[in-house]
């Protein structure tokens, strides 16, 4: 029987399923499509997303495939005047810029990922029934051969909008239901606008869309009345006037790949989690395109719910672990559809509404500070979870470094012992845990190590290299310290999603074994 059976090829259930196999789970990839997507459809990726797909190994392939962007323009459409800009140089992330690159390119990195790590994806196959008891969860899947009926231990369902495990595990979308019409269209531009901005034109009739692509290809996307019945996509020429009549006149196009009309609702389901079925990307929230956090957002269920489900499913951790993955990504997704919701409808404001945008925007646009607070939140850095119950910090908080529960920072200024840099994401690339170690004792190192066992990695952070205690990295500058307000003792221990969960200011073993045992729920780990 397989551990997991992941329902969805998109982006979503290829980050599951990579993440999943990288920590030794046996995972299953079903995907009703006979071939994957041509749709340009999400088109950004955004620095958090980066950091998590950097350890699967996706990221360097989808960056050579994709255009790196700088900043993000709110442009009054009728003038083409450029209201603010923000710019995202100064995110705090490895990654200070967003990568555009269109859907089927990022699924087919994902999908390569995928095959490297031993994952077959089956398409054309479809899931289309399913019921869980305490053990497992009996599906059925239909293809060309017919129905079959089989047992996986957890489904993970990532299959979109329409979901169907949704639908089979009985609960749906709850939300907005005044369905916004978009018409969207991948094009080939003339345009004397710098391709490395993604630029949001403000209009009365409604927001226009502009996502630079790779070469001189673009992604427009305009808020629409609702088409004629029965229309279901655009023409160039009505493309091409709406973007005359909303992007100031400055945009030709020709050449299009895909043109559509798309209908978007704001909603979410109430529950992520259902047993042994959780729900991820669009099948647990959908929303309006603007700000480009739907597959961002997707991405980032699956990374945070795949080392849990590792846990459980290899590690015999309390399946009340899953319960965490709603608790942490429930919320983050209501805001999501409440921001883009917002978005959407400042972009479209008139009258009174659009002076205070106006005013608004003037003040991001012209404030340093406000524009680096809202690149931040758009590259969804600011996501942190220092209120759940797997964020636990002991004995004194420094101020001004990181909680548990925040992101990990990843400074430059560490080394390996033979002199070359490295970064807290070049350690992430191992599978599993990792513990940031700060103890001169090598008896307190070697507990660590055997309570830590085959769930991860112990990293000793030392000021100078010496012969003994394993892996280290060497911290002359003390930035762990600045960063993570460790002193020459203590602890931090990285989820594989690269958030804090426990911070330490001991480097005490029993510290971490409470947290695997009664945080994370996992029995005794053996010796790695
Ligand atoms: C027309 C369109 C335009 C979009 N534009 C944007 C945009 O501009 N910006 C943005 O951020 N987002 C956009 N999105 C949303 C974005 O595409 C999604 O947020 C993202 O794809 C979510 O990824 P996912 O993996 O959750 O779902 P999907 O990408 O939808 O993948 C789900 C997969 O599950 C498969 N599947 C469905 N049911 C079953 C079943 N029963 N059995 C087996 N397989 C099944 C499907 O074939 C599909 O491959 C757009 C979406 C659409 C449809």
């Amino acid at each position: 029987m397989d551990d997991v059976l992941v329902v969805g090829a998109g982006p979503v259930g290829l980050t599951a399923a990579c993440q999943l196999a990288r920590l030794g789970v046996s995972v299953r990839v079903v995907d009703k499509l006979d071939r994957p997507t041509t749709e340009s459809r999400a088109v950004t990726v955004h620095a958090r997303s980066m950091e998590m797909l950097a350890p699967l190994g996706a990221l360097p392939r989808m960056l050579a495939r994709g255009r790196r962007v700088d900043g993000l323009a709110m442009v009054d459409g009728a003038t083409g005047h450029t209201r603010a800009r923000i710019d995202f140089g100064e995110v705090p992330s490895r990654y200070a810029f967003l990568l555009d690159i269109a859907q089927p390119d990022s699924e087919a990195v994902l999908a390569e990922r995928a095959d490297e790590l031993g994952i077959v994806v089956e398409r054309g196959v479809e899931l289309i029934a399913l019921t869980q008891d305490d053990d497992g969860v009996e599906v059925t899947l239909r293809s060309d051969d017919g129905e079959r009926t089989t047992r996986v231990g957890w489904v993970v369902g990532a299959d979109g909008g329409h979901s169907t495990t949704r639908h089979l595990v009985g609960t749906h979308l709850e939300g907005g239901f005044h369905g916004q019409h978009f018409a969207m269209a991948d094009v080939e531009t003339e345009t004397a606008l710098s391709p490395d901005t993604i630029r949001m034109f403000t209009h009365p009739d409604g927001v226009g869309m502009l996502f630079p692509l790779a070469g001189a290809r673009a992604r427009t996307i305009f808020l629409v009345d609702a088409p004629p019945a029965g229309a279901t996509a655009p023409t160039l020429e009505e493309i091409q006037a709406l973007a005359d009549a909303r992007m100031g006149g400055q945009v030709r196009m020709r050449d299009p790949l895909w043109l559509t009309y798309f209908e978007v609702h704001h909603a979410q389901v109430p529950q992520y989690r259902h047993g042994r079925v959780l729900l991820a990307g669009d099948a647990a929230h959908i929303h309006s395109p603007a700000g480009a956090q739907g597959m961002n957002t997707g991405i980032q269920d699956a990374a945070n719910l795949a080392w849990k489900l590792a846990l459980v499913a290899r590690h015999g951790a309390d399946a009340r672990l899953l319960d965490t993955y709603h608790d942490e990504r429930h919320p983050v997704g209501a805001e999501v559809v409440r921001t883009t919701t917002a978005l959407t409808n400042v972009g479209t404001a008139a009258g009174v509404g659009a002076v205070l945008r106006d005013a608004a925007l003037f003040v991001v646009g012209h404030t340093p500070a406000v524009g680096d607070a809202a690149a931040a939140k758009t590259a969804e850095v600011t996501i942190a979870y220092r209120d759940g119950r797997l964020a636990v910090h002991h004995g004194h908080h420094r101020h001004g470094t990181a909680r548990a529960g925040d992101h990990a920072p990843d400074p430059d200024g560490l080394r390996r012992p033979d002199g070359s840099a490295v970064t807290i994401a070049d350690l992430l690339v191992r599978p599993g845990l990792l513990l940031l170690a700060r103890s001169d004792d090598t008896d307190t190192v070697d507990a660590l190590h055997r309570v830590l066992g085959d769930l991860g990695t112990v990293v000793r952070v030392v000021r100078a290299a010496s012969a003994d205690g394993g892996e280290q990295v060497v911290d002359d500058g003390d930035v762990i310290g600045r960063h993570y307000g460790l002193g020459d003792e203590g602890l931090a221990l990285v989820r594989p999603d690269g958030y804090l969960g426990l911070v330490a200011d001991a480097a005490d073993p029993e510290l971490l074994r409470r947290y695997l045992a009664d945080s994370l729920g996992v029995p005794e780990p053996v010796a790695p």
